[in-house]
């Protein structure tokens, strides 16, 4: 216990230890309350407000009503819930694929599917983790880390978005099964996955593909559909993992893909067979998410909207805003980790509740502000916002 006291107190006297900020009120909302006091909230992913969407919230007191609070056990054991199978049709439908497994998280979900895609499940069947290599992006989630440290294939990490990187490594690596993995949009770069060099490089070289499509679901695409709707190719991705707590406004994880391959997982993710299934009140919710996502291009409109507004003010203070594409979690970049420290200390005294995100989320020294765009912030909220970065910016220097 000594030593864990000591690594605390090392943190803490370095100002590392995070705050952890208890909301009593409005969670999730534009301005939430925290000590009885209203902090503008820039950090959570409830991007189109689903959270409080009040028929996403009748949905799931109804389907309390209905099925109780928890799943009771594992599907394999306990079985099925109609609602859960409902909402993976949903999710299917929702991305263009055939089939789809839901999790209570998007974590299960990552770190279920490598496994059971690269390493045997019975007597060396149907894979053998010598025959197995994984690539992955340098810069993709830490649930993918994990997912990958649980399987024997052999490890092969590409630089970040870097075609001719991934297919040099292809040509190095000839192992017969093989798995490319990346996000659909990296969140922290502000980037948008150019999705179909990757398919066209993993036909090439016989490799499957498995986009996590945490940040792009429910966002990106006419009907919400992710990356597999804006580049309409869900039917040639092989795994399209997604989230349910960012657009959706609830919690949960999701692989879709093809039939045979859905069949397999649901007895192949350890993740899945050894413990509960999302719970049904949270699917019911998600239900309703998914209906009113497919139906949101308006708010959608909104998103991206306040988006451009907020990333063209931060710019035109002077702020170095990271990422090529347009999209609703902004990346402000601050290099030095100290110096963010300092400015989300300015900025929760100006009542401004949006934490910098330090490695492990991103590499060492590459300190960075996410700020997550709502539908629901009004041009108020935006500018209040930009106001305590500019304090912060002139106080630490950043800008003029
Ligand atoms: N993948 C990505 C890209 C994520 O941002 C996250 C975090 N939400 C996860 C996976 C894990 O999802 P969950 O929070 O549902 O466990």
């Amino acid at each position: 216990m000594k030593k864990i006291e000591k690594f605390i107190y090392g943190f803490e006297k370095r100002g590392l230890y995070p705050d952890f900020h208890t909301i009593t009120d409005n969670v999730n909302e534009p301005e939430v309350t925290v000590d009885g006091k209203k902090y503008l909230m820039f950090c959570s992913n409830n991007y189109l407000a689903m959270s409080q969407n009040e028929a996403v919230k009748k949905a799931g007191i109804a389907a309390i009503e209905k099925y109780g609070v928890g799943p009771g056990g594992s599907r394999v054991i306990s079985g099925n819930i109609d609602i859960i199978e409902k909402l993976e049709a949903e999710l299917a439908d929702l991305t263009g694929t055939e089939d789809c497994l839901t999790f209570p998280t998007g974590y299960m979900a990552n770190v279920g599917v490598i496994r059971a895609m690269m390493d045997a499940l019975v007597y060396n069947y149907p894979h053998k983790s010598e025959d197995s290599v994984i690539f992955s992006d340098e810069y993709n989630h830490g649930s993918i880390v994990d997912g990958c440290k649980l399987s024997k294939a052999t490890k092969v990490i590409f630089n970040h978005d870097d075609l001719t990187d991934l297919e040099q490594k292809l040509k190095e690596n000839r192992l017969p099964n093989k798995l490319i993995i990346t996000e659909g949009v990296f969140s922290l770069d502000g980037e948008i996955i150019k999705i179909l060099d990757y398919i066209e490089l993993a036909k090439k070289y016989k490799a499957k593909l498995m986009v996590d499509d945490a940040h792009g679901i429910g966002v990106l695409g006419e009907h919400g559909g992710g990356v597999a709707d804006l580049f309409d190719c869900g039917d040639q991705i092989d795994i399209v993992m997604g989230c349910m707590d960012k657009a959706f406004g609830g919690t949960g994880g999701y692989l879709c893909g093809n039939k045979v391959l859905i069949k397999y997982l649901r007895i192949a993710c350890r993740s899945s067979i050894l413990s509960s299934a999302i719970p049904a009140m949270m699917a019911g919710a998600m239900v309703e998410s998914a209906k009113q996502i497919r139906q949101g291009q308006e708010l959608r409109k909104t998103l991206f909207d306040n988006a451009r507004y907020l990333k063209n003010t931060l710019s035109g203070l002077g702020f170095k805003m990271l990422g090529r594409d347009e999209i609703p979690s902004l990346a402000l970049y601050v290099g030095k980790e100290d110096k963010g420290i300092k400015f989300a200390k300015i900025l929760w005294e100006e009542k401004v509740f949006c934490p910098i995100i330090r490695w492990p989320a991103v590499p060492a020294g590459q300190t960075r502000f996410r700020i997550i765009v709502m539908t629901n912030h009004t041009k108020a909220h935006l500018d209040r916002f930009a106001e305590a970065c500019k304090k912060a910016g002139k106080t630490l220097g950043m800008i003029q």
